[in-house]
C-alpha cells in the first residue's frame, strides 16, 4: 500500500495535509526519511513514525457513546445533528456507524465502530444479544405486568414478542409513574414504547443501559464517548 494512503487510513490527515508532512520530512519507514507519497508500506509489518510518534496500524475502531437526548442515531443527515456529529475531528472517520439504532428520544449506550462483521453479529436475530433498559412509565405496574413481559406479550399490530425480564424499581406517587429496568433480546421498531403501550402505559423516559457484555459508564456524560478496551471488544466477539 502507497504511505500516503496508509497515512490517511489511520486517519493523520487530508490528502493534502499528509503530503506536506511527506515535504516536510517528518514521516519515516523503518528509520529511513520518506520523500514520496508512493512509497510503498506494509501495515502491520513496516514501522511507521510521525516525528518520534509510531503510527500504529488499526483497521477496526470501537467506541461506546452515550448517547444525548435529540440526536439520532445515523451516520449523517441533511437536517439533524447524529451520533456522528459528536465525535472530535482526530477521532471522526467517514467509515464509523452506530450499531442499531435508538430512538432520537431514547439516550444512553450506543457502540460505534467500523466493524461491519461484528455489527451484524450483533444485530442478528439468532445472536440473541440482551439490551437492557432504564424506563420511566406511567401509572402503577404490578407483579403481574412482570408475569406478562416474562411470557412475552402481544404488542397492538398482532406482533407476539419473545419473553422480557422486568424489574420494578420505584414507584413514584406524586408524578404516578414507575420505574423499571427492562432486558429485551429482540429490537423491533421502537419496541420498547410499544411494549408499555400494549399494557396502556406511556414511557416517558427511557435510557439504554446495557447492550451485551457491555455497560455504560456512571461518569461517561450524555454526549461523550469513548474508545473501548481490547477486553471488552474480546467480549463482544
Ligand atoms: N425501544 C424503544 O422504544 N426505543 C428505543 O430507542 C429503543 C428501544
Amino acid at each position: 500500500m502507497r504511505i500516503d494512503k496508509f497515512l490517511h487510513q489511520m486517519n493523520i490527515g487530508t490528502r493534502s495535509q499528509i503530503t506536506q508532512l511527506i515535504k516536510k520530512g517528518v514521516v519515516t519507514l523503518n528509520t529511513h526519511r520518506v520523500i514520496s507519497g508512493k512509497t510503498q508500506v506494509t501495515p502491520g509489518q513496516d514501522l511507521v513514525k510521525l516525528g518520534e510518534r509510531e503510527v500504529a496500524y488499526q483497521v477496526h475502531y470501537y467506541y461506546l457513546l452515550n448517547k444525548p437526548l435529540g440526536v439520532i442515531s445515523a451516520s449523517t443527515d441533511r437536517h439533524q445533528k447524529t451520533v456522528m456529529d459528536l465525535f472530535n475531528k482526530s477521532d471522526y472517520r467517514s467509515d464509523l456507524f452506530p450499531v442499531g439504532r435508538l430512538d432520537k428520544d431514547t439516550e444512553g449506550l450506543v457502540l460505534i465502530t467500523n466493524d461491519g462483521d461484528l455489527a451484524h453479529k450483533l444485530l442478528s436475530p439468532a445472536h440473541h444479544v440482551k439490551k437492557t433498559y432504564e424506563a420511566t412509565v406511567t401509572g402503577k405496574l404490578s407483579a403481574d405486568t412482570i408475569e406478562e413481559f416474562a411470557k412475552g406479550i402481544t404488542l397492538k399490530d398482532g406482533t407476539q414478542l419473545q419473553g422480557a425480564a422486568l424489574q420494578i424499581l420505584n414507584y413514584n406517587k406524586l408524578e404516578d409513574t414507575t420505574e423499571v429496568t427492562i432486558e429485551i433480546q429482540e429490537g423491533k421498531y421502537h419496541q420498547i414504547r410499544r411494549m408499555f403501550g400494549a399494557i396502556g402505559q406511556r414511557v416517558v423516559h427511557l435510557q439504554r443501559i446495557k447492550m451485551g457484555s457491555l455497560a455504560i459508564d456512571v461518569g461517561l456524560l450524555p454526549g461523550n464517548y469513548r474508545e473501548l478496551s481490547q477486553a471488552e471488544v474480546d467480549d463482544l466477539m
